[in-house]
């Protein structure tokens, strides 16, 4: 019999399969769809897309434990961003990282000086604390955060909304500080980067010598405590194991746990463009200062221009939440916009797929740390990895996996590491 059956090969999943298979364990991974979760990339006429635009931060501690960042072949995005009004557009970055960003840095008209000095202010304040000790003290608003701080208007509605709300997936900044403190040191440690063949190489590294099946998707769990084993009910038969790791998103592992794990759902949409001419020479993270779809915007293929086929652009528009639009009519809104960049050259982008992800993270607003399950469920032999037990990121998810392994293998070294650490 299996010692450990993990339900979901996404990244909470297979850390927690990848960390009990090398203490011993007999483990299998049942998935669903494909290896990945929410990290998977695909080719489309030799354009290679991620699902939706997804960064990495090199300097999370649990990407750092698992994985071989050579053979991820990551490549740094820059340490700045475009900020664009229109036709108009300002680079504004860190300058010891990316000193192409020193002019437009300097002259900045989002940035004030003084916001200038808060920005560094504010790298010093949070480069000292270790960076878990971040994700506890008060909480309020991310917003209500940066105006204590001091940040202007200009500052707050032209870069921090766009750029946050690109990784809290909510442009209103009402996301946990704390989160947004871990996050800006994140940035500080280790800037920002893509796995060159796509982020679905980093499921595919954490998968490697671990038995998973693919296509199977678990309906029901029956624990039988008498004999200390749990009865998986799945669409090829049923299998038994003397634990259950459920690993799926947080509605599915509510409905398989009975558990009210679920924190809702924030949902984001990606517009993948082709274009043969080159409309734009930017390899930075290009940031809508102005109402619209558009959040943010990456021409990957400036960053990697592997991603696209010899001599072609790849551009992912970013647009926050599922807008209540049939695909032709998105596409052209978006097209509008990205005509107010690039005037008509816009005209010759190939629409190559639109993708709009219904649970990408759940929302995070201030406390929402307290209100989080932990890994136990009310069914014996069943525990829960997820995002939903730390936070809605990468590092959560694998964190979680961590822990609900470390709970198994009575590890209390790894079930005593702070959040975030
Ligand atoms: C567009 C987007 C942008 C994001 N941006 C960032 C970011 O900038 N930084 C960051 O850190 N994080 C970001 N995230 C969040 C991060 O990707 C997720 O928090 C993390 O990947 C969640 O991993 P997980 O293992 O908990 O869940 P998932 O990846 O959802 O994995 C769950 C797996 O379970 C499988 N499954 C479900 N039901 C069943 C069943 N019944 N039987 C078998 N298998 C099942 C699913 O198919 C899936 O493979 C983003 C996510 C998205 C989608």
């Amino acid at each position: 019999m299996l010692d450990v059956l993990v339900i979901g090969a996404g990244l909470a999943g297979l850390t927690a399969a990848r960390v009990l298979t090398r203490a011993g364990r007999r483990v299998r991974v049942l998935e669903a769809a494909g290896v990945g979760g929410r990290l998977t990339t695909r080719v489309v006429d030799g354009y290679t897309l991620d699902a939706g635009y997804q960064v990495i931060f090199p300097a999370y501690p649990a990407l750092r434990r698992h994985l071989d960042f050579g053979a991820l072949d990551l490549v740094q995005i820059p340490s700045a961003a475009v900020i664009r009004w229109g036709a108009r557009a300002e680079v504004l970055g860190d300058p010891l990282r990316d000193p192409g960003s020193l002019p437009g840095s300097l002259t900045s008209r989002a940035l004030t000086l003084g916001d200038k000095l808060r920005v560094a202010r504010l790298v010093a304040q949070l480069r000292a604390p270790s960076p878990h000790s971040l994700l506890n003290g008060p909480d309020e608003t991310t917003e209500s955060y940066l105006r204590r701080q001091g940040f202007s208007e200009g500052a707050i509605d032209a870069f921090f909304r766009p750029f946050f709300g690109g990784i809290f997936l909510r442009r209103d900044l009402g996301a946990s500080a704390r989160l947004f403190r871990y996050y800006f040191r994140m940035l500080v440690d280790g800037g920002t980067a893509l796995p060159r063949r796509g982020v679905g190489e980093i499921p595919a590294q954490l998968a490697r010598d671990l038995d998973v099946t693919t296509g199977v998707r678990v309906t029901r769990l029956l624990p039988h405590p008498e004999n200390g084993h749990v009865t998986a009910v799945t669409s090829a038969g049923e299998i038994d194991a003397r634990s259950v790791i459920v690993a799926t998103d947080p509605g599915t592992a509510q409905a398989l746990t009975g558990e009210p794990v679920s924190r809702g759902s924030l949902g984001s949409t990606y517009l993948y463009y082709a274009s043969a001419t080159a409309l734009d020479r930017q390899p930075r993270l290009l940031l809508n200062a102005e109402d619209g779809l558009i959040n943010n915007a990456q021409w990957v293929s400036n960053v990697i221009p592997e991603r696209a086929p010899a001599g072609e652009h790849l551009l992912t528009v970013s647009v926050l939440g599922l807008p209540d639009l049939d695909d032709d009519s998105l596409d052209a809104r978006v097209r509008g916009e990205l005509s107010r960049w690039y005037g008509a050259g816009a005209g010759g982008l190939r629409t190559l797929g639109i993708e709009r992800i219904h649970h990408a993270q759940y929302p995070q607003p201030p406390e929402y740390a307290a209100t989080l399950p932990g890994h136990a469920t009310g069914l014996p032999g069943v525990l829960l990895a997820s995002e939903v037990t730390a936070s809605s990121s990468i590092q959560g998810a694998m964190e979680s996996g961590e822990k609900a392994a470390a709970i198994l293998l009575g590890d209390l070294s790894g079930m005593s590491r702070p959040r975030g650490a």
